[in-house]
């Protein structure tokens, strides 16, 4: 028992709000100092005056200078390795698929530690070295591959590095193996459902009891048609390579927010335009500072993600504070006949209809100088009685609840399932066409 408690780092797991204090006062410190070992955090530093030592509690934060997205970029390849390359064990790479990918560096000490978060993360949702792991995730410089695998390997699970893809050897190796804990994105993991059923077979019948579902936004209302369709509960997991890769938060039993790693990283909520704090409790800007990395420590880093604080006790008694489910990221912002939407507002709506798959995209297009948004919709095959009649009452039920939630009138495609590209990672619902001619 001693043991699991040190794999998956108990001490920090368990630690009050005084405590998580006082750890983060002298870490933060220490990372500053690290830090200024890079050359892209010393000529920052020196620019603003700041010294190392100005640095004294948490508080001091707020001394710091921002860290961009492209500011990774311009310090790529290594401007912000803070360490001799030769204690370098492992590098990745974010999965943007545009402009240059950003490189972030480990020793073998930030991987122990990532190991470890990723270990306690899927402890506190429920896994124990008695299970069975599948990883879904595809290995290589993505984080979700080697991140969870180490994790689950840290825990003590038997783990199965499934990678992403291959949907009938999924299903094999989760019947076979007894497979009681994956990991996979949402989108993947309805892919495998809606397969499963396309075949007359039942996913309940896998007998997967948790499943860590993220590295892309989703709904609430997507976890409960997945919960619904698997009979597992779904935990959901954050992280982004810049801060390691996945086990920077993730749910507890009570599914209720994320708990996210105080003992390893700052957390601060900002409005995006101003840079300053939001009032506790208000949607705002995740930003987060690295508090335990050595090989690449990073000073608030802009996540753009969108989310906000929930300070309240938890009831399974944990203390590191949660975030709440991602309402997307400030780059994601649909500006649609002036209107800001977001993609999870269109998923609600969608996700609350027994008869629609979980598969969807969303095409925006010009029409007389208008902004045209066409919803393309994945019928399910469960529960749909294939009536013309039930088609055109969905349809008109699905523009009427989209109208109030967005504010104007979408053509929506109510389509044959299997019909919309299918996922094997993070999914791509936005068509953009507006500015291509
Ligand atoms: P990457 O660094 O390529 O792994 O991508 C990280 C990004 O994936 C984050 O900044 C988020 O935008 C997104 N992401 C990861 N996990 C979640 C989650 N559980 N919910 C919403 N978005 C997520
Ligand atoms: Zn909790």
């Amino acid at each position: 028992m001693t043991d699991l408690s040190e794999r998956i780092g108990e001490r920090f797991e368990k630690m009050s709000r005084d405590e998580i204090a006082e750890f983060q006062s002298e870490a933060l410190q220490t990372s500053v100092a690290q830090a200024a070992k890079s050359p892209w955090f010393a000529a920052k530093f020196k620019e603003m005056g700041l010294e190392p030592g100005d640095i004294k509690s948490r508080d001091d934060v707020v001394k710091l200078p921002f860290t961009t997205k492209n500011d990774l970029r311009l310090s790529y390849p290594a401007q912000m390795l803070a360490v001799d390359p030769t204690e370098v064990i492992r590098m990745h790479t974010s999965s943007g698929t545009t402009g240059k990918p950003t490189a972030i560096f480990h020793t073998r000490q930030d991987v122990s530690n990532w190991a470890e978060l990723m270990a306690r993360s899927l402890y506190i949702a429920g896994a124990r070295p008695n299970d069975v792991f599948q990883n879904m995730s595809g290995y290589g410089l993505f984080t979700g591959g080697l991140g969870l695998h180490y994790g689950a390997e840290r825990l003590g699970m038997w783990v199965i590095p499934a990678g992403p893809g291959n949907t009938a050897r999924q299903i094999t190796l989760i019947r076979d193996f007894h497979v009681t804990v994956v990991h996979a994105t949402p989108s993947y993991a309805m892919h495998v459902a809606e397969r499963m059923i396309a075949e007359g077979d039942d996913p309940k019948s896998l007998g997967i009891k948790i499943a860590a579902l993220g590295a892309e936004p989703y709904t609430e209302e997507m976890r409960f048609k997945l919960q619904d369709l698997y009979g597992f509960k779904a935990m959901n997991s954050y992280g982004l390579s810049e801060m390691n890769g996945p086990g920077v938060a993730f749910e507890c039993p009570y599914q209720n927010g994320m708990h996210l790693w105080e003992d390893s990283y700052i957390v601060e909520i900002i409005n995006p335009q101003t840079l300053r704090p939001v009032p506790e409790g208000e949607i705002g800007e995740l930003v987060l500072t690295t508090l335990r990395r050595a090989a690449m420590p990073i000073m608030r880093y802009r996540t753009r993600d969108l989310t906000r604080l929930i300070t309240e006790k938890c009831p399974c008694g944990r203390q590191h504070v949660r975030i709440a489910r991602f309402v997307g990221r400030s780059d994601d912002m649909l500006i649609i006949r002036g209107v800001n939407v977001f993609p999870s507002q269109i998923e609600e709506v969608l996700m609350r209809h027994k008869w629609l798959g979980g598969n969807y995209i969303i095409i925006l297009t010009k029409a007389a100088a208008l902004d045209q948004m066409t919803i393309k919709v994945e019928i399910s095959r469960d529960g749909f009685d294939g009536t013309v009649e039930t088609l055109r009452k969905l349809r008109g039920d699905l523009q009427r609840q989209l109208k109030e939630q967005i504010g104007f009138t979408a053509n929506v495609e109510v389509v044959e399932p299997g019909s919309l590209p299918a996922s094997e990672g993070k999914a791509k619902r936005v068509i953009d066409e507006r500015t291509a001619g």
